[in-house]
């Protein structure tokens, strides 16, 4: 058994009305999407998804010809690419995918099988007025969700905390609430500065005051001292780590404290089997595993499968914001988009690999050579 081929296609959604994701100074008028393929020599494949893949055919000859269940290998080449060009890992998605159709086995199983099922909360991305925030969190209650998060962006901090009063005001204790802050990196064109230790320190005593469940990226992801400072002077929960690469990186975030909730997404960092070795550590030292999905339906479903197999999470993080992020648009590649039941739980079956199916229609409708949200 052997590996034949890698096929790397890009892909892009026209998004008409534009998303105006609260991280981005520039609306998303285009969703990109680039699909791995890898092919075996028994008419088998295994998808992947979530980053560029730049520069990654350079490589692609290092796993042709070899035996796809070799995946600690694969791994361990993987992090040698990702030093040298990019983010390689969606390729390590797709072989896991692969290796579950060939052992006849769910990835949930494959990397512990401590359970098929997480319960999601809802992701907002958009930045409304005080009543369009409280509408969006009185629908999401209707929808089963039992948490929901915000971001902060607005030129003024007051701004910010006027909507999360009024939400908290509205629901109440009948949904968690989080609250991403968004300063641990910036798109290319931005290039504000990431908030200061006293600032973030200023803002955390007043999500205190509001029962937030946790505040995400509230400093720069090298800000070590000001990650371990906070993290000792506030009971809340701070979280991060969302697009943190390197394995020791995520070492001193543990061994210092500078995290509570660890957000790794295994579509853009150490991959499978890295990530179900550092969930395993994150739980030992009794903290908070739950990996960042935003992105595409295939990222979502490899992060829940990582997350429901390994240690399970209290809430796991599904991109939602109608009309402008919805189901349809965030999981475009798939023919069925992901949902959760009625309960609010996302459930995996015990269908081979990651129960990837693929819109061929719409990938052909779709390709493009960028891979840009331009
Ligand atoms: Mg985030």
């Amino acid at each position: 058994m052997t590996i034949t081929r890698i096929e790397i296609t890009h892909h892009q959604l026209e998004l008409d009305p534009p998303f105006p994701a609260s991280w981005d100074p520039q609306p998303r008028r285009k969703f990109p999407a680039t699909v791995v393929r890898v092919h075996d020599d028994e008419g088998r494949m295994g998808v992947g998804s979530g980053d560029s893949m730049a520069g990654f055919q350079d490589y692609a000859d290092l796993f042709v010809g070899r035996d796809p269940l070799d995946l600690d290998r694969h791994a361990a080449v993987l992090d040698n690419i990702a030093f040298h060009a990019g983010r390689p890992w969606p390729l390590d998605v797709a072989l896991w995918d692969l290796a579950g159709r060939i052992r006849g086995q769910p990835v949930w199983r494959m990397l512990g099988g401590a359970s098929n099922r997480v319960r999601p909360y809802a992701s907002c991305g958009v930045l409304r007025s005080a009543q369009g925030s409280v509408r969006q969190a009185e629908r999401a209650l209707e929808l089963g969700f039992a948490a929901l998060k915000l971001r902060f962006g607005r030129p003024e901090m007051p701004d910010d905390l006027a909507v999360l009063e009024a939400v908290r005001s509205a629901v109440g204790d009948r949904l968690e609430l989080m609250v991403d802050c968004n300063q641990g990196w910036r798109m290319p064109w931005d290039t504000a500065r990431p908030w200061s230790f006293e600032k973030a320190l200023e803002v955390a005593r007043e999500l205190e005051a509001l029962d937030v469940y946790w505040m995400e990226e509230p400093l720069h992801r090298g800000d070590y001292d000001g990650m371990q400072r906070l993290n000792a002077e506030t009971p809340l929960r701070i979280a991060g780590g969302e697009m943190t690469r390197e394995r020791y990186e995520f070492q001193v975030l543990l061994e210092r404290e500078c995290l509570d909730v660890f957000q790794p997404d295994v579509v853009c960092s150490l991959g499978m089997s890295g990530l179900r070795d550092l969930a395993l550590e994150v739980h030992r030292r009794g903290r908070i595993f739950s990996p960042h999905t935003w992105g595409n339906g295939i990222g979502l479903l490899a992060n829940l499968h990582l997350t429901a197999g390994t240690v399970g999470a209290p809430f796991l993080e599904l991109p939602w914001d109608p009309p402008e992020w919805t189901a349809e648009r965030r999981d475009f590649v798939l023919a069925h988009p992901v949902a959760p039941d009625a309960e609010g739980w996302l459930t995996l079956s015990d269908a081979p690999g990651l129960e990837i199916e693929l819109d061929e229609e719409r990938l052909a409708a779709t390709e493009s050579q960028r891979t840009t949200y331009r």
